[in-house]
C-alpha cells in the first residue's frame, strides 16, 4: 500500500510506501520529512491566536463552528473521519464564538462553514452540512 503525500516544504508530491508502525518518509526533492499533517488522526484545534501560523504552510480544510449549531454536529464526524484517512490535507476546527476575531475576519455569517487554504490563501468554502463526497469534491476542486 502507498499513499500521495506533498512536502509541506516544497510542494513535492511524493510517492510513499504505508507508514503505518511508525515508519518515516523523507520528501524526495528537498529531504523534508513527511509527516502527516494531521498529526494524532484528529481535526487541530484552532484559536485566534495560533490560526494563521497553523495554516501558512500546506493545504488546509477550516471547520468554522460553534457548540450551539446542530448542523455542525452532523459534519463534525465527517471531519473526523477525513482528519484519520488524510495526510495531504490538514484538518482544523475553529469555534466562532471562542474567536471572534478570526470569525470576522473571514466574514463568517452562516455554519457550519468549511474554508480551504492553500499555504494560507483561501481557495474556496463550502457552506452548510454537506456530505463527505462533497467535501472531498471541494478539496480537489479548490486545492487541487
Ligand atoms: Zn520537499
Amino acid at each position: 500500500m502507498s499513499e500521495v503525500i506533498r512536502c509541506p516544504n516544497c510542494g513535492q508530491a511524493n510517492r510513499v510506501p504505508d507508514l503505518a508502525g511508525g515508519k518515516k518518509a523523507v520528501c524526495g526533492k528537498c529531504k523534508t520529512p513527511l509527516i502527516s499533517m494531521n498529526g494524532d488522526g484528529h481535526p487541530i484545534a484552532l484559536t485566534d491566536a495560533n490560526f494563521a501560523d497553523t495554516i501558512a504552510r500546506g493545504r488546509s480544510v477550516v471547520d468554522f463552528w460553534a457548540a450551539w449549531c446542530g448542523p455542525c454536529r452532523m459534519i463534525a464526524p465527517i471531519l473526523e473521519q477525513l482528519a484519520s484517512e488524510r495526510r495531504d490535507v490538514r484538518f482544523a476546527k475553529l469555534n466562532v464564538d471562542e474567536n471572534p476575531r478570526t470569525a470576522a475576519q473571514f466574514h463568517v455569517q452562516g455554519i457550519p462553514l468549511l474554508v480551504m487554504f492553500d499555504n494560507g490563501v483561501e481557495r474556496g468554502r463550502v457552506v452548510g452540512a454537506v456530505p463527505k463526497g462533497q467535501i472531498e469534491a471541494a478539496i480537489r476542486q479548490y486545492l487541487g
